[in-house]
């Protein structure tokens, strides 16, 4: 039944749903073991990025930092366009350019070339050199090579000078794991390289927030402002990748904001790390709790009322700060939009892909709005993921059987949504837009990247406004589609 055909009164908001799973009249039932990606030798579809994608991520957070990327051009190129296209920002990463003799001889006068022509033209403060597929498999011996560079410097512009550049190693090679993982060891080799003393506590707390946007960034400061901690915020590209238009611009561009290099100085100082997205930032956490003794608070994601509420309260553990009036009433804005809209949100069926620390979140908000999960695509491998999920799902009392892709590829999710009698809505990135459309449901975009719509980068979905924001999102799309036009103006 067509939706312009469905009488309107007498039926039930759960009867009002519009026949949805054609698929393309050609569609036929694919065997099943190619559906399965765990029996394919080709990801088809894949639901995760390159690994150095999520270094340079965390070296652009860096004040006067910028990623030199020891491999082909295209390495590099794929992922500042990748940036251009979510931040629509410029990104400025320098490459070593292999060709076919760096290949076949090794990238040592690539890099050490590459390092002075970078220092030379664009004076940074700190550089996160960052490796590649073909780097890692020829075996460039990096520490060396980065010693040579530094000793060249030396003689070039002076020992004075050279030493203050920080140069950053963060091994990246991306066959062995995905953007997250990239992120991960950039948080490790940032710290580990920087916050090398502990010698006067600072009173403040490490945030590495892995891959949320500018909005969210923000967000968490806003939470730790109200709380009255004092932050450092690893990583922060809320300034560099979402910067204020405001000539003149000087040449060589240089964004505002990031991390200040004295700031990642002092971590070691800190009472405590939190690092909100676990596959992307333990590492550096749990590296400070080893060597210095900062507490690691590794995750929950802090999205939606459970998971905000878990990140304030640890945060009131550990500063001693009580969790302000104001933001009280911000949780209880939360509750009041969750039972405003409780009726539109209850029992619809939900899709979510994307990182598995968005998804585990997300999911968990989602049972919050009495969505019910059908299938859960984390789109890296995770040792947690499958563990943690269960447990969201048995702490919400939720008693049904969702697919759990630990991994997968997201055309083992098409094929799998394909099949079900009913789904409502898809929740992730844009690499689910292709899904929408054949299944026709709506995708509520979030997570990384977003790359077919503006603005998403400066939204926060963290925090209890930013669940605001996300929920409003989740209830207008069920609206403009499960509910003709005529019966939308008696909600
Ligand atoms: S997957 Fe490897 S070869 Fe491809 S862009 Fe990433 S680092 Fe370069």
């Amino acid at each position: 039944m067509r939706l312009n055909e469905i009488p309107v009164e007498g039926i039930p908001y759960d009867q009002l749903k519009i026949e949805k799973i054609p698929c393309a009249p050609a569609y036929a039932e694919r065997a099943p073991e190619l559906v399965s990606a765990g029996s394919r030798t080709v990801v088809v579809n894949p639901n995760r990025t390159c690994m150095p994608l999520g270094a340079m991520w965390a070296v652009l957070g860096v004040h006067g930092a910028i990623p030199f990327v020891q491999g082909a051009q295209g390495c590099a190129t794929y992922v500042r366009y990748t940036f251009c296209r979510v931040f629509k920002e410029p990104a400025t990463i320098a490459t070593a350019s292999f060709h076919e003799d760096a290949a076949v001889f090794g990238g040592r006068r690539n890099l050490v070339e590459g390092l002075r022509n970078l220092v030379v033209r664009y004076h940074p403060e700190v550089i996160g050199v960052v490796t590649t597929c073909s780097s890692e498999i020829i075996g460039d011996d990096m520490v060396s090579f980065i010693k040579l560079a530094r000793a060249q410097l030396r003689q070039e512009i002076g020992p004075e000078q050279a030493d203050r550049i920080e140069i950053v190693l963060v091994n990246t090679p991306s066959f062995a794991g995905s953007h997250l993982e990239g992120y991960d060891r950039a948080s490790r080799a940032f710290v580990e390289n920087m916050a090398t003393v502990r010698d006067k506590p600072n009173g403040k707390v490490n945030i590495i927030p892995g891959l949320l946007y500018p909005g969210d960034i923000r967000e968490i400061k806003h939470l730790l402002r109200h709380m009255g901690v004092e932050g450092i915020v690893l990583f922060d590209i809320s300034d560099p990748l979402d910067a204020p238009l405001r000539p003149p611009q000087k040449f060589p561009y240089e964004p505002p904001g990031g991390t200040p290099a004295e700031q990642i100085r002092d971590m070691a100082n800190s009472l405590a790390t939190f690092a909100l997205l676990p596959h992307a930032g333990q590492a550096g956490a749990r590296y400070l709790e080893r060597k210095y003794g900062v507490r690691a608070v590794v995750g929950p994601p802090p999205v939606g009322v459970q998971g905000t509420d878990q990140f304030l309260r640890t945060l009131s553990a550990v500063t001693g700060q009580p969790v302000p009036e104001s933001l009280l009433d911000e949780r209880g804005r939360l509750i009041d939009s969750l039972a405003d809209t409780f009726h539109h949100t209850m029992m619809k069926k939900v899709a979510v892909m994307g990182d598995p620390d968005v998804v585990l979140g997300v999911t968990r908000f989602a049972l919050e709005m009495g969505l019910e999960p059908v299938a859960l695509a984390g789109g890296t491998a995770s040792k947690t993921f499958t563990r943690d999920m269960s447990v969201i799902l048995k702490e919400a009392g939720f008693t049904g059987d969702p697919l759990l892709l630990n991994g997968g590829d997201l055309f083992e999710f098409e094929e799998y949504l394909k099949k079900l009698p009913r789904l409502d809505l898809i929740i992730g990135n844009s690499k689910a837009v292709d899904i929408a459309k054949e299944l026709q449901v709506p995708l509520v975009r979030t997570g990384f990247p977003v790359y077919d719509r503006f603005g998403y980068q400066k939204r926060a979905v963290v925090g209890y406004r930013g669940g605001e924001i996300l929920l409003t999102e989740i209830v207008n799309s069920i609206l403009g589609y499960q509910y003709p036009d005529d019966r939308t103006h008696q909600l």
